[in-house]
C-alpha cells in the first residue's frame, strides 16, 4: 500500500473533532499520487459522505467538466477538502473543526508535492493566505515554496449564483500555464518568502 494510501486509512479513522460522530464516510480525497495539480475544497458534501469520495455530487460533475476544459480528467490530479468529514446540513466548518482536520490535508501535500494547488472557495484560500478576500484574489496566482497557489471560487458556486459559472470557466484555464511555470521552478528555493503577489 502506498504512502499516501495508508494516510488515507489512518484519516479514515479519525475521531479528533466533532463532525466524527453524524458523518457516514471519511472522504480523505482521491487522484494521482504524484499529481503535479492538486486542487483542495472544503469540505465534503452529501453525495461525498454518502459515497467518501470528493466532488462527486453536482459541484463535482462541473469541476469534471472544468478539468476536461483544459484536457484533464479527475485522475490525473489530486482531489481533496480542507475538511474531511461533512458538517451536519452543510454548514460552514468551525475554526476548532478546521484546526482539528489540517494536519491531514498538511500530510497529504506533504506526500504528493504538487506543483500547482487550486484553492477553491474562500475556506481554501484562508489555508494558506488568511484574510485574503475571495472575491479580490480569485483568478490570481502567487508563488511559496516553490508552489504555485491560484485561487477560484468554489465550483458550487456556479450552481448558486449563474454569473459566476462564466467567472470560474475562464479562471481554470490559466491554469495549464501556470503548470508550465511550475515546472521551470528550481526544487531548492531560499527562503519561504512570496515572490508574487495576487
Ligand atoms: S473532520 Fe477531520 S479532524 Fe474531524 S473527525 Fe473528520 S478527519 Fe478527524
Amino acid at each position: 500500500m502506498s504512502a499516501l494510501n495508508e494516510l488515507a486509512k489512518e484519516i479514515s479513522l479519525c475521531r479528533d473533532c466533532e463532525l466524527c460522530r453524524q458523518r457516514t464516510h471519511v472522504v480523505p480525497g482521491e487522484g494521482r499520487e504524484e499529481a503535479k495539480l492538486l486542487f483542495i475544497g472544503e469540505a465534503p458534501g452529501w453525495h461525498e459522505d454518502q459515497q467518501g469520495r470528493p466532488f462527486v455530487g453536482p459541484a463535482g460533475h462541473f469541476l469534471d467538466q472544468l478539468l476536461a476544459s483544459i484536457g484533464l480528467k479527475r485522475e490525473e490530479v489530486y482531489i481533496a477538502n480542507v475538511i474531511k468529514c461533512r458538517p451536519p446540513g452543510n454548514r460552514d466548518p468551525s475554526p476548532l473543526e478546521m484546526k482539528a482536520c489540517r494536519k491531514w490535508l498538511d500530510r497529504q501535500m506533504e506526500l504528493i508535492k504538487p506543483k500547482v494547488v487550486v484553492t477553491l472557495g474562500r475556506y481554501s484560500l484562508a489555508q494558506f493566505f488568511p484574510g485574503e478576500s475571495i472575491s479580490k484574489v480569485r483568478g490570481t496566482s502567487r508563488k511559496k515554496q516553490g508552489t504555485i497557489y491560484f485561487a477560484m471560487y468554489h465550483p458550487a458556486a456556479a450552481l448558486h449564483q449563474a454569473s459566476l459559472r462564466q467567472v470560474i470557466e475562464e479562471d481554470i484555464r490559466k491554469v495549464p500555464s501556470l503548470l508550465a511555470q511550475a515546472e521551470e521552478i528550481k526544487e531548492a528555493e531560499p527562503a519561504p518568502q512570496q515572490l508574487s503577489m495576487f
